[in-house]
């Protein structure tokens, strides 16, 4: 049973973990999710069989990257959460 898997969500991940250790922003998991779930939900998704996409994931991540400013998209998902943490 194939399952599917959004490689954005990896890529999302990645650059969460690149940016935000700069920050002096709080660093709890629910700030992390926050950060996540900000920019997931303003970039589009992309979902590949899993099988597939681990051989794929490190290549298709790098393109991803590439074609759409996920660092532009998590550096403002990374600020507004900062800003103003634990709203929920
Ligand atoms: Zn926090």
């Amino acid at each position: 049973m194939a399952e599917l898997v959004n490689l954005m969500e990896q890529t999302v991940f990645n650059k969460i973990d690149e940016m935000w250790p700069n920050t002096e922003y709080c660093k709890c998991e629910n700030c992390r999710m926050d950060i996540a779930t900000y920019a997931l939900n303003r970039l589009p998704s992309k979902y590949v069989q899993s099988l597939k996409g681990n051989m794929l994931c490190r290549f298709e991540s790098r393109r991803i990257q590439s074609n759409i400013d996920v660092t532009v998209v998590v550096g403002k998902a990374i600020e507004v959460v900062g800003q103003s943490p634990h709203k929920n």
